[in-house]
């Protein structure tokens, strides 16, 4: 464990038990928080980025199987918590927006029920009349208009987007020591986006609480973060301070990633990474990025690459190709 360090996961692994066999979809994650320090998460859409937070929740489906790994919070091992040491962690002001909104609030409650309900069991709040002015603020905070008319509502009764910005007002109102966001501006448009990340970044700042943010928008990762993890097939393929990622990035998936976002003074199309994320019921034994990794040798097929060093500070990779450390072999 790293002194220091809120959230730590070490070498996790994450199956599903489905139908006919297993998804081997977390394959050995490994990630550090410190406090106050601001992550991102970038990577396509089925690479592992939610299991892995709700790894840290505690909130995995009931079919996940955990092989190996530990996560740690506060220097506690989350994985062996029963009962009563679960509640206590998920009110020690950790916080998670949850990219559905429809999904994450109950409908047969209202708007202001829910809100102050989360409040009381984060302990973030005193008596009834504290806990409705702290869910009237988080309310107005996430730019919701005429919030005590929201506060009576039931979620149907609100648009998508203003369902999210209730999940919103939620993590806000109870976020002391970290802040996960699962693609939190997804379903927002691009007015509401800026004022959200506006918030999300005033609150890191201001209560210092952590922040992991899971996104897929290299931009508002970019924007928002001060380290970013590259996760590719349930694994993280490098991880560096977030100008040096996208000033020079390593790992052959990073490098397509990048070269994946449009560009506005145009220069032709995007190139992207051609292929697909692997079948997770039978994935590559070695790189899971070698069937479309252009760069692909003898040994990646054979052996899982582990971190290695690059030479830049906080700067690691996983890939054969950066084994002798300091740069590419190749
Ligand atoms: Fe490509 Fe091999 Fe590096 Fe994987 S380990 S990214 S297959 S070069």
């Amino acid at each position: 464990m790293e002194s220091g360090a809120l959230v730590e996961i070490r070498d996790l692994a994450v199956w599903y038990r489905v139908y006919g066999g297993l998804l081997k979809v977390l394959d050995g994650v490994n990630l550090t928080v410190a406090s106050g320090q601001r992550v991102g998460i970038v990577g396509e859409t089925g690479c592992g980025k939610t299991t892995t937070m709700k790894a840290i929740l505690r909130i995995l489906p009931r079919n996940a199987v955990l092989p190996r790994g530990e996560v740690m919070f506060q220097g506690r091992k989350v994985l062996g918590m029963r009962g009563r040491e679960l509640q206590e962690l998920r009110g020690q002001g950790v916080a998670m927006i949850f990219q559905d909104p429809t999904a994450a609030l109950n409908p047969v409650f209202t708007v202001g029920q829910q809100i102050m309900e989360v409040i009381k069991y984060a302990r973030a709040g005193g008596g009834p009349r504290e806990r409705r002015l702290m869910a009237l603020s988080a309310l107005k905070e996430a730019a919701l208009p005429d919030p005590e008319r929201i506060m009576e509502n039931y979620p149907f009764q609100l648009s998508g987007g203003m369902r999210q910005r209730v999940c919103i007002a939620m993590a806000l109102a109870t976020a002391r020591t970290l802040l996960i966001a699962d693609e939190p501006t997804t379903n927002l448009d691009v007015t509401i986006q800026d004022q959200v990340l506006r918030l999300m970044r005033r609150l890191v700042q201001e209560k210092g609480t952590s922040l992991i943010l899971i996104t897929h928008s290299l931009g508002v990762a970019r924007e928002m973060t001060d380290l970013v993890y590259v996760m590719y097939a349930g694994t993280m393929v490098e991880v560096a301070p977030t100008d040096e990622l996208f000033e020079s990035p390593l790992h052959p998936y990073t490098v397509g990633l990048l070269r994946s976002i449009p560009k506005l003074t145009g220069g032709g199309i995007a190139e992207g990474v051609p292929g697909r994320i692997p079948n997770y019921a039978d994935p590559p034994a070695g790189c899971r990025f070698a069937p479309r990794c252009s760069r692909a040798m003898a040994i990646c097929s054979e052996r899982k690459p582990e971190f290695f060093d690059t030479g830049g500070v906080g700067h690691r990779v996983a890939c054969w190709l950066f084994a002798a450390g300091g740069g590419a072999v190749v």
